[in-house]
């Protein structure tokens, strides 16, 4: 059975590296590309890690019922999850996964009550902020507005179906496709 699954939880936790390990290892797992005004990072590829679009762009997908969600994330720029690419791997029978922050995660909740939400949590607050630094790809202010939400964001884990620590990327990838067959 197809199931829409939301993974989320605070910025460096690992979220898209477990992601990327599912897409590599499992079976019939699909990932939504989001929608961002975010300008795109030194590697990204528009269409495949994103769809790098124009703020007005992206209020006319907002205006045409495209977005099955969306939200401002760190105070700054929208990202949102069209909606045309969920529906239509569901209905080929594949498990969508979307990787979105905690405001998109309650609003999939709202419109569509059977998907499942999953929180990953980093070992500790300190691996936390270590990952974030150690990524480097964000300035040091950056990293304390990220962190700023990340704080509030760890505090609502419990509104989720399932939290699952990200000790370890294969065992954390196992635990989520668990949670999606059970
Ligand atoms: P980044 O800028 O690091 O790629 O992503 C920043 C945050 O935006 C991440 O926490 C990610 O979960 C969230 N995000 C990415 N795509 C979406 C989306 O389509 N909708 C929502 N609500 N959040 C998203």
């Amino acid at each position: 059975m197809s199931r829409l699954t939301v993974i989320a939880g605070p910025t460096a936790v690992g979220k898209g590296t477990v992601v990327q390990y599912m897409l590599s290892h499992f079976e019939n797992v699909h990932l939504s590309i989001s929608a961002t005004t975010r300008a795109p990072r030194p590697g990204e590829v528009d269409g495949r890690d994103y769809f790098f679009v124009t703020a007005d762009e992206f209020d006319a997908m907002i205006a045409s019922g495209e977005m099955l969600e969306f939200a401002v994330v760190h105070g700054v720029n929208k990202y949102g999850t069209p909606k045309t690419p969920v529906l239509e791997a569901l209905a080929r029978g594949e498990h969508v996964i979307l990787e979105i922050d905690i405001q998109g995660a309650r609003q999939v909740k709202k419109v569509m009550p059977e998907a499942l939400l999953v929180f990953i949590k980093p070992p500790s607050w300190e691996e936390l902020v270590r990952r974030l630094g150690a990524r480097g790809t964000e300035s040091e202010i950056e990293q304390q507005a990220r962190l700023k939400t990340a704080r509030i964001e760890l505090e609502s884990a419990s509104e989720f179906d399932a939290v699952v620590v990200n000790e370890d990327i294969a065992k954390c990838a196992h635990d989520v496709l668990d949670l999606i067959q059970a």
